[in-house]
């Protein structure tokens, strides 16, 4: 079948959906693969790398006419528009967004949204929001160190010694536990806390102090476990004795990172204004829930703002700041999920029994399929 690799055209997204590798896998497959102009170079990865590949250098039209569109991000309307009645779309397709599952369903397209693959250790490979949530937990350390002004590792030099900066990590789960790697690994002191109590020895392995919110009541050990590997809003209790704790932790630190979603919903507040009046001028706030409102009122989305003498970093793409490796991991992962939808014959087979299949589709025959 003809696979096509389009060029993104959201603003910002320097990914790509195909790397040479994984182009020369579906070519000895047996498939076709027509690759936009351009696709790749924001990624570092020229047309000639992919005709090498096998792959045929063609227009947007012939990328978004293949009988199967890998893409990054869902398509925008003049795009969705250029797909063909039933061909097969791929991508992060955002899942809740209803009214994007009702257009990709109006021009017939089958769509699977690999955000909502199951967590399970089957789907490991194809998990698309670990992949790319690793590469934010160390870019966002990276962010962070670029505008905190001061040293990260404990300096002892002819000129007086320099103390280690602190790092307050809130959410560690994929990119929280990344961020923990990395910032140990540039000599920082830190301190994470999540929801889930079985993150306690993860944190601590990686040489992280656990800050412990206990819990007072089985409802709130109970929703803690979160459902599906996923966390679920907190009652109002525990938020509240997550706040002051933190208050007294961001007081002392010099870089936050907060990481805390809820898939489908608004990201919950782990960091109030008044905590960030308490804390140290020149101290900088990392806030990678920004797209879903942020894990602090204060952040913006897509800037950098100073607010209380505390910079907030609101960047809501960081993975698209890693391109080429953002990329490969995450063609991988398409590759990895295009073995489920083909037999070894290479015919596309829709097996709805597969439940990794079943989650990530979103719609099929003109009908949305996904259960909102
Ligand atoms: P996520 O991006 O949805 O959330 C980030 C972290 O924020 C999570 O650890 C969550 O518990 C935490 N959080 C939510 N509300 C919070 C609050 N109020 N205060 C503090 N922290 C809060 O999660 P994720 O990183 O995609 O994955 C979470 C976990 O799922 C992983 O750590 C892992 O254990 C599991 N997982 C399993 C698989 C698998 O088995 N295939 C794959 C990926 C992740």
């Amino acid at each position: 079948m003809q696979i096509g690799i389009p060029a993104e055209t959201r603003a910002g997204e320097t990914r790509v959906s195909a790397t040479p590798e994984t182009v020369k896998k579906y070519v000895s497959q047996g498939h076709q693969v027509v690759v936009q102009s351009g696709a790749g170079l924001s990624a570092s990865v020229p047309d000639a790398a992919y005709e090498a590949a096998g792959a045929r250098i063609g227009s947007a039209a012939d990328a978004l006419g293949a009988d199967i569109v890998l893409k990054v991000r869902a398509p925008e309307p003049a795009e969705l528009a250029q797909m063909k009645r039933g061909a097969v779309l791929i991508g992060m397709l955002n899942p809740f967004d209803a009214a994007n599952n009702s257009a990709m369903a109006a021009q017939s397209v089958t769509a699977f949204a690999l955000e909502a693959a199951p967590r399970t250790s089957r789907a490991q490979s194809m998990d698309v929001l670990s992949s790319q949530a690793n590469i934010a937990g160390y870019k966002a350390v990276m962010v962070g160190a670029h505008y905190y002004q001061r040293f990260m590792p404990m300096l002892m030099t002819a000129a007086g010694t320099v103390k280690a900066a602190r790092v307050l990590i809130l959410g560690a789960g994929v990119a929280g536990l990344q961020a923990i790697a990395t910032a140990k690994r540039l000599g920082a002191v830190i301190e994470a806390s999540d929801v889930r109590p079985a993150v306690k020895e993860q944190i601590e392995s990686l040489g992280a102090k656990f800050v412990d919110v206990p819990f007072e009541t089985d409802e709130e050990r109970e929703i803690a476990q979160g459902v599906g590997g996923y966390a679920r809003p907190m009652p109002a209790s525990w938020m509240q004795r997550q706040a002051q704790l933190v208050h007294e932790r961001a007081k002392q630190a010099d870089i936050i990172i907060t990481t805390a979603l809820i898939p489908g919903r608004a990201a919950p507040v782990l960091l109030k204004e008044e905590t960030v009046q308490a804390m140290k001028p020149g101290s900088v706030v990392v806030d990678l829930a920004a797209a879903q409102g942020g894990n602090c009122p204060l952040t913006e989305a897509d800037q950098v703002v100073v607010k209380h003498g505390v910079t907030f970093v609101g960047y809501t793409n960081l993975p698209a700041m890693v391109a080429a490796d953002a990329s490969a991991l995450y063609a991988r992962n398409i590759l990895d999920f295009m073995k489920l939808i083909f037999d070894k014959e290479g015919k596309l087979v829709i097996n709805l029994e597969d439940d990794i299949v079943a989650a990530c589709m979103m719609c099929k025959d003109g009908q949305v399929t996904r259960a909102q």
